[in-house]
């Protein structure tokens, strides 16, 4: 298995690493263990301090941090500015609400009798995550559990090894303790080892449904606790009554961000017959602004997809999509060629049920396109779908948007924005796209033991 950095744009090898020894491994669970027994005799408030550094830390370095992700996932150099402050973000939020989500609750008046439930850290937890958002995913496991007391033994996306280097480099700039943190340059076996290690609690794991199947089959081998954050093929609605203007760039945002790789991406546009005329020669125009180039260039809006071997996966995808019926509305299908892993944007209409392909995610700047007429319709294709991650809908009237949100079944849906992950909300899924909540109060729950207290 190799750790190695190549840069999306133009092919170039930036740093190989040396995968982690199982001697590694035994130390990592050795110093998070002892961690784990010190972090019993501290309050959460203490370590609140040093979350507080970290989150400083990525800030005031924000620039230093931002250019691994552009470099070594292809991420546009503005936006992985604004990953670093968002990670610094998601830390801060544990630093100031943590502490106040693990307070006893009291149950007396439920239980009739004197009752409360404490909150405490259970062990290790390992964590594995993508390279679409390099830090953000980690500092979502690793700002509660620390609070908590859990140590954390990251293995991440092997294509981004010095983005996963430099998130150990921050918590040691800012005096996390050893063990509280911890980076593995691990193998998938060496994973299951550690999913097995009595010292190891739990696992949270953000990634595919493939991957999903293994880590959770390995945690319930073990009876370990695990949360699943995985792919999803989310609706972006349109009703009659949207603000156009609005509708159409928050839709070109919400598929074309991050070239299309993120989960909770508008992958199917679900637009009313009213507006979808309208709707689509807006949104070819909006497409038509995002032009490929250097992600190191502030003026570039489209960056190269993370890597050679997914720009050949969406590539195939994109295939088999048209071979099972569908068709290209705009946008060039063909191959980009060069060293650089570009993409173009494209508008895919005529996905029927019965394409082979309809289940899957395209992970890219790849949207399908479907004309609605009422409700029904909309909820018979929104809902048509393995997954059950997120969702947008554009209308006027708040009142209908928000009871159409309810029938939709993903874990969360944003009306007239697109859908983001903010430290102050649970974000997940049902359904293929997982199982468990990362982020505010219930994040910081997912790996605490919540223990009864009757009398
Ligand atoms: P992968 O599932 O390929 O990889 C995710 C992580 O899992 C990587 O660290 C990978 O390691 C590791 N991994 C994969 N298989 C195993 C295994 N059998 N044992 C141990 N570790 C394993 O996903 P991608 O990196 O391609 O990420 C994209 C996916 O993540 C998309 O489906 C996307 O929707 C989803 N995602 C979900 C989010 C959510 O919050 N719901 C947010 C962001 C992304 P390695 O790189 O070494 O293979």
């Amino acid at each position: 298995m190799s750790y190695r950095a190549v840069n999306p744009y133009d092919g170039k090898v930036i740093k190989e690493f040396t995968p982690s020894t199982d001697a590694e491994v035994e130390q990592a669970l050795s110093a998070a263990e002892t961690f784990y027994q010190q972090a019993k005799k501290q309050s959460f408030e203490q370590r609140a301090a040093q979350l507080a550094k970290l989150a400083a830390e990525f800030t005031k370095n924000c620039d230093y941090y931002a250019r691994f992700i552009t470099t070594n996932m292809g991420k546009l150099i503005a936006d992985a500015r604004a990953e670093v402050n968002k990670t610094a973000a998601f830390a801060q939020y544990y630093v100031d609400y943590g502490a106040a989500a693990l307070e006893n609750q009291d149950y007396s008046v439920i239980a009739k009798q004197p009752a409360h439930l404490e909150f405490s850290s259970i062990g290790a937890i390992v964590a594995v995550e993508p390279w679409n958002f390099p830090y953000t995913q980690v500092m979502r496991v690793f700002a509660p559990n620390f609070i908590l007391g859990n140590p954390v033994i990251l293995k991440h996306a092997s294509i981004v090894p010095e983005c996963a280097q430099a998130f150990e480099t921050a918590c040691q700039a800012a005096d996390i303790p050893t063990g509280a943190f911890k980076n593995l340059f691990a193998s998938y076996d060496q994973v299951n080892t550690m999913i097995s290690d009595p010292r190891v609690q739990g696992v949270a794991l953000t990634g595919s449904e493939k991957a999903g199947a293994k880590i959770a089959a390995a945690a319930g081998q073990n009876i370990k606790k695990s949360t699943m954050e995985l792919g999803g093929t989310d609706v972006c609605v349109v009703l009659d009554d949207a603000d156009l203007a609005k509708a159409v760039v928050g839709a070109a945002k919400g598929r074309l961000n991050n070239s299309g790789q993120v989960c909770t991406a508008a992958k199917r546009y679900l637009v009313q017959d009213g507006i979808y005329d309208k709707f689509l020669a807006a949104l070819k125009q909006e497409f038509a602004k995002y032009q490929p180039g250097d992600p190191l260039d502030e003026k570039t809006t489209l960056a190269p997809l993370s890597s050679k071997s997914a720009q050949e996966h969406l590539q195939k995808q994109v295939k088999d999509v048209l071979a099972g019926g569908a068709e290209v509305l705009w946008g060039n299908p063909e191959p980009i060629s060069g060293p650089g892993a570009f993409f173009n944007p494209l508008i895919i209409t005529g996905m029927q049920f019965d394409n082979p392909m309809y289940d899957q995610e395209l992970f890219g700047p790849v949207a399908q396109i479907y004309r609605v007429t009422d409700e029904a319709d909309i909820l018979k294709i929104a809902n048509h779908s393995n997954y059950g991650l997120g969702g947008a809908i554009y209308s006027e009237d708040l009142t209908a948007a928000r009871q159409l949100a309810a029938k939709i079944e993903t874990g969360q849906v944003a009306i007239n924005q697109p859908l983001a992950s903010i430290p102050e909300l649970p974000f997940g899924g049902i359904k293929h796209s997982g199982y468990g909540r990362e982020l505010s109060d219930l994040g910081i729950r997912e790996f605490a033991n919540i223990k009864t207290v009757l009398g």
